[in-house]
Formats: structure tokens, C-alpha cells, sequence
């Protein structure tokens, strides 16, 4: 073991502070890399205050962060896909059993025995994971991505979670060009699948409570834009959408947003609010429309949606930031107030 400083939260009300943290010393199979940027996902600040409670409590104290981009120092002796100095990167997976059935279709972030990068059990320490707000991490090659060496590295680091967790439904549902696909809130996750959507050819309307997003949300590939709040601009959208992305955080009126499917059109929400929705029946059934759900992606389609980006150039739009801001960060994600995510410049940890 070795020691690494970290930022963590030590309850749920407690504002994130250095700490240091232990590291496993890298086995056979592992990569350790030095972390340049950590992207901060809405998900860090929910289990940051255990928002999630009831479904996965947080274990303090808590190192948040999955979008990790860095540098190899060490690989161990079986690691045939790095080797020192290498640009890697590693999302909201460490560990899966690699039998299961996910796990042999490549799907892993299915698996019973899945790992995440941070406030799981932790089989190698006895602890849980620690996340990226960190000066450098331990990884098992298999959850090791490579990162293409055009993207600029700031802007690379939120495609490890706000990128695959968009890539991955639009291409499991079919989105492409001929379809009337909406994105709902523009945030990380929401400009990401703004910005993928359109590069699949899809018709795409941007839904935002935020008025002042608009002229972006059209930079960032939208052919129209809704202010969700509106019931008049709503309405003239209902029955018109073959596939609704939602990835919003906080409550919102979900039944407003099915009433805009056309017959068997589906809603797949990524966001994952505190509070449960309620779902009217009849926002269904009279369209025989579909909600569903999507977890992040497996580490094939990973590396598949992080080759796309280099082929096709792109990246997060970035406020870069050091770790002393992270706390900051925070509150304005509340507000809503990012353009259009955080990544944190990891070099700022060594003075803190
Ligand atoms: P974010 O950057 O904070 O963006 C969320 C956006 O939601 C906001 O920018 C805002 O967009 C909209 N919004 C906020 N409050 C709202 C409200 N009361 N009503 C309507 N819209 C509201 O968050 P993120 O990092 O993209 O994450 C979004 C959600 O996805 C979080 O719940 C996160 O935990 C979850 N997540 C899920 C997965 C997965 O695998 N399924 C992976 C990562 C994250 P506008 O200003 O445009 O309205
Ligand atoms: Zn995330």
C-alpha cells in the first residue's frame, strides 16, 4: 500500500476537503496512473450527500470522481496494453466478475459482482473504492481504456462517464438520421448527447428549464430548442418523438415529457433524481409508449464511443478547474450553472 492525496467528504453535509487516502500497490495485472483530469459528475455530488440513500449509501469518507484522465507510472508484469507513460483513462468501473453473462455480451456495468470506482467494496484493501478526485489511481487493465491522442485531455475526461452514459442508449435504441430525438436538461450528460445525437443525423430538440442555454444548445448541434417550462411551446410537440433522452437531476414533470412520444416511442431516462417519479398510466398506455433505463455502457462500446470522439473530434466544452473549487463546483451544479462540465486540473491537488 502507499499513500495518495485525495479530496473527500466525511458525511453528507460536510464540505469536500485534502485528505490522504491508501492505494494498493499494483499487481500483475494492474495499470497505476497518475491523474491529470477528473471531470465531476452530477452522480459525485449525489453520493457526495448520500442523495441515493436508499439505494446505494455512502460509506464516508467518500473520494468521488469517474471521469479519470492520466498518465501510466507502473504497470504490472501481465499488462500487455500500456506501458509507462501512456495516456490511459478510467470511467465509473473497476472490477467485474468477467463470467456472468453481462460481463461475456460485454456488459459488464450489468454484472452482480460489478466494482465501481468509488463507495463499493473494495477486494483488494478490505475498504471501499476511492475515486478520481485523487493524485493517482490503481486499476485492473481490463477497466483500463486508451484515450485517442487528438482530444485535448480536459475535454476527454467527462467523455469516461457523461459520454458513454449518452452514446450508449442512442445506439441501443436505434437513434439515426430520419428519427425526432429529444434531449432533456443541458448539462454534462445532456450536451454530450446533444452533440452525439447530431453527429448520428438525428432531427434533435434540446429541452431546458434554462432560456439562457439557448444559442448554445444550437452551437452544440440542436435544430430547435424548448424551454421546458413553456405548456404552450410543449404542446406543440406532443406525439412527435420517436426517442427521449432525459438526463435531468433533479424532479421534473416526467409524464409532461411521454406525452411528447408518438405511438411506441420511448423515454430512457439516465438521470437518476433523488426522488422517485410518479408515472401515469395513461401517459402510456394510450401510445403504447415505452420509459426504460440506461447504465453508463460496457467497456467495449467504452472504448468504441472513445474512438468515435477522436474520428470525429470530440470532447466535453470544459470549465477547467482546481481541485480548491471543487466545493464551489458544487453549488453551481445545484443551479444548474455549467457550461457545460467541470473538469478538474489534478496538478492543483499538490498544493493543497
Ligand atoms: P448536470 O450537469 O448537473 O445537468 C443536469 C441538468 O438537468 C441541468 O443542467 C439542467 O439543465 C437540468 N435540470 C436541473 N434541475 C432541473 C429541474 N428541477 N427540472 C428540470 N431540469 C433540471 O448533471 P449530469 O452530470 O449531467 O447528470 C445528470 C443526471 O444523470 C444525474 O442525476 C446523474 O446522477 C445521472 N447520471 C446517470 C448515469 C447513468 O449511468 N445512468 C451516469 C451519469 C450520471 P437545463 O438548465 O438545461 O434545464
Ligand atoms: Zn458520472
Amino acid at each position: 500500500m502507499y499513500n495518495a492525496k485525495a479530496f473527500s467528504a466525511a458525511s453528507a453535509t460536510s464540505p469536500l476537503a485534502s485528505t490522504t487516502i491508501a492505494r494498493r500497490d499494483a499487481t500483475d495485472t494492474d495499470v497505476q496512473i497518475e491523474i491529470l483530469f477528473c471531470g465531476i459528475c452530477h452522480s459525485d455530488l449525489h453520493q457526495a450527500r448520500n442523495e441515493w440513500s436508499s439505494v446505494m449509501p455512502t460509506v464516508y469518507p467518500c473520494v468521488p470522481g469517474h471521469e479519470i484522465v492520466g498518465r501510466v507510472t507502473k504497470v504490472g508484469s501481465a499488462v500487455k496494453k500500456f506501458k509507462v507513460g501512456d495516456i490511459a483513462a478510467v470511467g465509473c468501473m473497476v472490477d467485474s466478475d468477467g463470467t456472468c453473462p453481462n460481463c461475456k455480451e460485454g456488459l459488464e456495468q450489468f454484472c452482480p459482482n460489478l466494482t465501481l470506482t468509488y463507495n463499493f467494496p473494495d477486494k483488494h484493501t478490505g475498504a471501499v473504492t476511492y475515486g478520481g478526485y485523487s493524485e493517482s489511481i490503481v486499476v485492473d487493465q481490463r477497466f483500463v481504456l486508451k484515450v485517442p491522442s487528438n482530444l485535448d485531455l480536459a475535454g476527454a475526461a467527462p467523455l469516461l462517464c457523461a459520454g458513454i452514459t449518452t452514446f450508449s442508449p442512442l445506439h441501443h435504441w436505434g437513434v439515426t438520421k430520419g428519427k425526432k430525438v429529444g434531449i432533456v436538461g443541458l448539462g454534462g450528460l445532456g450536451h454530450m448527447g446533444l452533440k452525439f445525437a447530431h453527429a448520428l443525423g438525428a432531427h434533435v430538440v434540446l429541452f431546458t428549464t434554462s432560456p439562457n442555454k439557448k444559442d448554445d444548445a444550437f452551437r452544440l448541434g440542436a435544430d430547435e430548442v424548448v424551454i421546458s417550462r413553456d405548456s404552450n411551446e410543449m404542446a406543440k410537440q406532443a406525439g412527435s418523438f420517436d426517442f427521449i433522452l432525459d438526463a435531468v437531476s433533479a424532479d421534473h414533470d416526467i409524464n409532461a415529457l411521454l406525452n411528447l412520444l408518438r405511438r411506441d416511442g420511448n423515454l430512457c431516462l439516465v438521470g437518476a433524481p433523488e426522488k422517485p417519479f410518479p408515472v401515469s398510466s395513461f401517459s402510456l398506455i394510450f401510445a403504447r409508449r415505452s420509459l426504460s433505463g440506461s447504465l453508463i455502457g460496457g467497456i467495449a462500446e467504452t472504448q468504441e464511443m472513445l474512438d468515435f470522439c477522436g474520428k470525429n473530434n470530440i470532447t466535453s466544452d470544459v470549465e477547467v478547474i482546481p481541485i480548491q473549487k471543487v466545493n464551489e463546483a458544487y453549488e453551481r451544479l445545484v443551479k444548474a450553472d455549467v457550461k457545460y462540465r467541470f473538469s478538474i486540473d489534478m496538478a492543483s491537488l499538490k498544493n493543497a
